[in-house]
Order: C-alpha cells, then structure tokens, then sequence
C-alpha cells in the first residue's frame, strides 16, 4: 500500500507546518526509516520563475524552512535547488532566489542554496522513451532526492504536483528541447514519468496550503486549501491532490500513464490516505482551461481538440519573455505586442507559463479547424 498523509495546516507558520509534517513522518514510520542521519538531502523545490511567494508560483518559503529546519534536527546536510524554465545562470538564479525568499531562508539557516548551474549526460536504459537524459550537476552527490511541489493547475498538463516537480533536474533552456523532441501530450507525459522514476525522490512533500487555481503554472489565482500532503510516493501523492482539487485523476497525462505503465493500480486501491479526505476537496476549485471532455478523463478523446495560446493584446507590454522561451521560436514582436505564427505552435504553453504580466490565456478549438 502507498500511504499519502493529509494534514491540515491554515497558515505560513513554519512552527505549525514543521508539527503537521513531523506528524505526517510519524504516520510513515519516522524518518530514520527513509534517511539516515548525515545524510546529503536535496529539496527540490518548485521556483517557476521569478514570483513572489504571494502569488503562489513556487513554493511558498515557510514550507521549505520548515523542511530545512526538520532535516537538519536530524543532523542531515541540506542543499536547497531548482532549475527553471528561463537560463539555468547566475544572473537569472542570483534574482529567482531573491525574489522567491529561497536566499533569506538559506542564508538564516546558513545552508547551500544551489550555485553550480551545470549539467551532465546520464543514460537510464529503464526508461520508456527518454533514456539518454541531461540532468543538472546539483542532482549529484546527494544522497537522498526530496520532492516539494506546490499545488497547481497547469494548462498543457492539467496538474502539476510531486510528479511533474521532477522536470527542474533538467537544466534551464533545455526543457524547451524537450518540448519540441515530445510535443504529444502522452508522449510528454511519459518523459516526465521517465525522469521521476530515474531520480527516485525518497520522499514528497506538497505545498497545498494555499494552492493556485485557474491559469496555472504561472498566471493562476491563490486558492487556500489548507492542505499539507506527505507521501513516499510521488505518484500516488498526486492521484490524491488532484481529487482535493476536483480533478478528475484520469485527466492528468502523467496520472493517465502511471496506469498504462503500472505505477498506479486503475481502481487506486493501492492508495492509503490517511486523514480526511472528504474534509479537503473544494468542488469550486478552478481548473486549468478545459472541457466536458477533459472532465471525462478521456484523453484519447481530448486529442479532437487542440488548445493553443491566446494573446491578450491590451495587456501585452512587449517584453519579449515569450518569444525568448517559445521552444518553437514562432513568436514575433510586432509594435511592440507578442504575435504568434500558429502553423508552428505546438501547444506547450511555456509562453503562457512565463508572461508576467497574464497576456496570455488558453483556448480551445476542434483540430479540424485549421488555425488562420
Ligand atoms: S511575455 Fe506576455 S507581456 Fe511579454 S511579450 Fe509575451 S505576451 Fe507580451
Ligand atoms: S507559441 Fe507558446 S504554446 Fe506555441 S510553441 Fe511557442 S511557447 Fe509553445
């Protein structure tokens, strides 16, 4: 059985959220029965991009000093690192980890927060589709890989949880390569599940807290859902967060795929939740743009129809953050307003993730009408 714990926590109190996990680690059999002490831990947190904790982006910064402070109680070495979707440098890092609060709460606890922004070639023959795989150097030499997710809508994948946390191991820009190699929604799927299992996080956390609802990754809304989710699982972790969240599990491509591959057993009768789920799910909770069909769960069926990426012309202030990020290089600036030249859109939405100002929304349209 793969037990999920539920704690219920109201607010960024790293004393309150530090209680609740330590809790959740009781219910799991204590943490010596995952890590041994001085171990290295690597947290890997979510760091979108460059938001605020308040606009619930990225992993709210209590969550992850409470992850610190309970690792290093356990005489544990902590490295703190992400990689996000713009370029994997110290430039860009110095400012993510700024704005993010990931340098204050590293620097008060006076532990490592991720500075080498290199990477390595690895091979996993276990894969399904992506065996040859670039990874970021600070997955090396740590003993022990920590998933800490936020929960979030994502409009090209649904949901983004403990799974899907996994795709910052691959550094900066050449998550655009991965795009492009995987445009299939199933396909790409199956990368992300291919990354998670070959890093084997111990454990996951999730930030469910206060989650965003709506326009995710980026460009969603705050929704409090008071949740703190705790799992060895990632995967189970995630069937669990997207029914809090009035997700139809089926409809997440990596949830869809853990099935097919026998991760996840169909009916989730491997699941164990202990706590009250009933006590979490939030039927208003805001989907990412979707449809009936979505809402079916019926993938196959979801591939009649192609969502693409809108711009909101009045709110587009030209900063060109789309264009640089769009794997498929098919945005233009033209006076001073993103322009996209659809025949070479494949729909990943980075675009969508990464303007800051929500310029852009989603929108869907039957595949057999082309786009003009
Ligand atoms: S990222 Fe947003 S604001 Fe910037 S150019 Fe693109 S659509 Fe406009
Ligand atoms: S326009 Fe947006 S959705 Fe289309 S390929 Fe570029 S980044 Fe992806």
């Amino acid at each position: 059985m793969n037990k999920v714990i539920l704690k219920r926590c109201e607010e960024y109190n790293v004393a309150l959220i530090k209680k609740q996990i330590y809790s959740s680690l009781n219910e799991l059999g204590g943490l010596d029965k995952f890590i041994n002490q001085k171990s290295k831990v690597l947290l890997k947190v979510n760091l979108l991009t460059m938001k605020k904790p308040e606009q619930v982006a990225t992993t709210h910064p209590a969550f992850v000093e409470a992850l610190i402070e309970i690792f290093k109680e356990h005489d544990c070495e902590v490295l703190v690192a992400d990689s996000p979707g713009g370029p994997f440098i110290s430039t860009m890092m110095k400012r993510v980890y700024r704005v993010t609060k990931m340098k204050e709460i590293t620097d008060k606890h006076n532990i490592e927060l991720n500075q080498d922004f290199g990477s390595f070639q690895t091979f996993d023959n276990d894969s399904l589709i992506y065996k040859k795989m670039r990874s970021s150097n600070y997955t090396k030499d740590v003993d022990h890989v920590i998933s800490v997710s936020k929960m979030k809508t994502h409009a090209f994948m649904t949901f983004t949880g403990a799974v899907k946390n996994m795709f910052g191991i691959i550094p900066g820009l050449a998550k655009a390569d991965l795009h492009m190699q995987y445009p299939d929604l199933l396909d790409f799927a199956n990368m992300l599940l291919d990354i998670c299992k070959h890093i084997k996080p111990t454990l996951s956390f999730m930030d469910g807290i206060v989650a965003m609802e709506g326009e995710g990754p980026g460009s969603g809304d705050p929704r409090q859902m008071n949740a703190i989710l705790t799992s060895a699982s990632p995967y189970h972790l995630d069937v669990v967060a997207t029914q809090m969240i009035n997700v139809n599990p089926l409809s997440v491509p990596t949830i869809y795929n853990s099935i097919e591959r026998g991760i996840i057993k169909e009916d989730f009768s491997d699941i164990e939740i202990v706590g009250n789920l009933k006590d979490f799910i939030t039927p208003t909770f805001v989907p990412a743009k979707t449809n009936r069909i979505e809402k079916s769960g019926n993938l196959k069926m979801l591939k009649l129809f192609k969502k693409y990426p809108n711009i909101i012309k009045k709110t587009c202030i030209g900063c060109k953050d789309c264009a640089n990020i769009c794997p498929a290089k098919t945005i233009d600036i033209v006076d001073n307003k993103a322009v996209i030249r659809y025949e070479n859109c494949i729909s990943c939405f980075c675009c969508h993730e990464f303007c800051p100002v929500k310029a852009i929304t989603v929108k869907r349209r039957l595949m057999r009408k082309r786009f003009k």
